[in-house]
């Protein structure tokens, strides 16, 4: 152990996110009692302003990237952790990490939930525990710039959402309850627009669908590895779905319990997935933006219509149950949903500096059901329902919101992290998939006609579990004017849904730059004013652990051009 530094306490209630912003994460007395504990025991924290401290990073600068300790390896706590009547934990409350995510040039959410038994429910008792977090320059954290304590409360699952405020550049965090510190996390808040560092590059992950059944998280692995500047998660982060059985059908792990349909289960579920160590490494490693698809709650539902219509019933209970487990899951700077309501807005935006407008859209909760019965994959002409004007995928109220965020972005690129594939991948007329864009046409076309051409649109896609590059255009497949790039992340881990030996059928479509599909894997994004780059990284195999990784390939747009190509 070495000695200590003195903490520094006339900077931390100044970073704090104080009252209004911090309490809608825990939609009550939790995070405020929190700030206000840290408020009362520092009276004499000054004027409030930021700017007479330290600034021990500024615009883009960055801390130098080291490895998480383990909680072994960090030192003595600066103070005593809380000791909130008698906390009796069965053990180590850490079991599923630490994450961060929605990150803004002032603040960042921090997250972990405690659960010393992570697949029995947690194992946490029934009583709200109060966790202490802290942020330093360094991982050794012998400088802590802001701390505070936030209450991981039983009905939420013990899950802690921090809202951080922050100065723009990178941080190290950590949470400590009962004698146990939590592993470290690595994260950073965005540079201001139109300062030093806001135009400068931005280096990011798209990536969806992780299967813990089918494969090893060897790409999250990876990810980390990269230390990119955040991860944009486009869902089926769970899968929902019962036990396949070890080596049959190409199953490496198991889910070992039933399909998950009610908040235990799901909680249950996300802890299975939470505490795989690769996933674990590539949260710790910068922040996230996540947005949910299907199989966060049921595959292929749709608004408020299940995929087995049988299920009608129960479906808005289940439904709301799986969202609010997705909220307790996730790092995001979101209210929980409430309780008796089904409707729960996730959609949202982001600014990265000057460079990037980042909008994460919800394309499952608001969605009119998939016309002519969801066949799959089918080369049958469209039944007429496919054209009905009506149809939604995004509903009403989001659609009008991304058309007056884009409408309004000004950064040099525009980004659209969604779930189903965007372009017209129609093939002889027939829809080969009506859980796509292709089967909400009307809608889909409104958005592509309300894009600029003058600005730089890239849709980021995930769901399909292929990868693939594409582009868009106002007017026409193949001869229209070009308003938009799509790159289609593979998946993390869940298999191929396509036989490879129609890759040149596919690649035909007209606009379809490039597929592959047979491998797993994720995109890495190089963003700078001049050009966007997109490397598709992909794992030779997911069915052992560790397996090498190697580049498919890299796709370019030039600014100005709205047109992917290879590199
Ligand atoms: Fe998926
Ligand atoms: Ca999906």
């Amino acid at each position: 152990m070495q000695p200590l530094p003195p903490r520094m306490p006339s900077r931390i209630s100044r970073r704090l996110f104080l009252a209004g912003s911090a309490a809608v994460l825990t939609g009550g007395a939790a995070m405020i009692a929190g700030c206000s504990d840290h408020e009362s025991a520092d009276p004499g924290s000054g004027s409030g302003t930021t700017g007479a401290v330290d600034e021990p990073t500024t615009g883009s600068t960055a801390v130098a990237p080291t490895e998480p300790t383990t909680p072994a390896d960090t030192p003595a706590p600066t103070n005593p952790a809380p000791t909130t009547a008698a906390i009796e934990l069965a053990g180590d409350p850490f079991t599923l990490g630490v994450a961060s995510g929605d990150p803004t040039d002032r603040a960042v959410v921090l997250w972990t939930r405690l659960a010393p038994d992570p697949s029995n429910g947690g194992g946490m008792p029934a009583d709200d525990v109060d966790v202490r977090w802290e942020v330093s320059v360094a991982d050794t954290f012998d400088e802590v710039v802001a701390e505070g304590t936030a209450t991981a409360t039983a009905a939420h699952g013990h899950s802690v959402h921090v809202a951080a405020e922050l100065d723009p550049g990178w941080w190290f965090y950590r949470f400590r309850v009962g004698g146990y510190t939590s592993p470290v996390g690595r994260t950073r808040t965005t540079a201001p627009s139109g300062e030093a560092g806001a135009s400068e590059t931005v280096r990011f992950v798209s990536a969806s669908c992780q299967n813990y059944q089918d494969g090893f998280y060897t790409a999250h692995r990876d990810i980390a590895d990269q230390q990119v500047d955040f991860v944009a998660f486009l869902g089926d982060y769970i899968y929902e779905g019962g036990a396949a059985t070890i080596g049959e059908n190409f199953v490496v792990r198991t889910h070992g319990t039933d399909e998950a349909t009610t908040l235990e289960a799901y909680r249950n579920r996300y802890a299975l997935y939470k505490a795989d160590a690769d996933l674990q490494a590539a949260h710790a490693s910068c922040p996230w933006y996540v947005t949910w698809d299907d199989h966060e709650v049921e595959n292929n539902y749709a608004g408020l219509v299940p995929q087995n219509l049988a299920d009608q019933a129960t479906f808005a209970e289940r439904r709301r149950a799986a969202y609010q487990v997705w909220w307790e899951h996730q790092p995001v700077a979101l209210a929980p949903p409430d309780g008796a309501a089904d409707d729960y807005t996730i959609y949202r935006s982001a600014r990265w500096g000057d460079l990037v407008d980042l909008v994460v859209l919800d394309g499952r909760q608001y969605r009119t059901d998939q016309a002519c019965g969801d066949p799959g994959l089918s080369l049958d002409p469209p039944c007429p329902e496919t054209f009905d004007e009506s149809r939604t995928m995004l509903g009403d109220v989001q659609e009008a919101w991304l058309l007056d965020t884009l409408g309004a972005a000004s950064a040099t690129w525009q980004v659209i992290a969604q779930q189903t594939i965007f372009g017209d991948v129609t093939l002889g007329g027939a829809v080969l998939n009506y859980d796509q864009w292709d089967g909400y046409p009307f809608e889909r076309n409104r958005i592509v006609d309300a894009l600029d051409p003058a600005k730089n649109t890239v849709v980021l896609t995930g769901d399909i579990h292929f990868a693939g590059a594409g582009n868009i255009r106002q007017g026409g497949r193949g001869t229209g004017t070009p308003v938009a790039a799509e790159f289609v992340a593979t998946s993390i881990s869940s298999g191929g849904l396509i036989d490879p030996a129609v890759t040149e059928v596919v690649r035909a479509i007209p606009d379809i730059v490039d597929v592959e599909l047979e491998h797993r894997g994720y995109i890495l994004h190089t963003v700078t004013p001049d050009r966007w780059s997109a490397e598709y990284r992909m794992v030779e195999t997911v069915k052992e652990p560790g397996a090498p990784m190697f580049v498919h390939a890299t796709y370019v747009i030039d600014a100005g051009t709205n047109t992917a190509r290879f590199a």
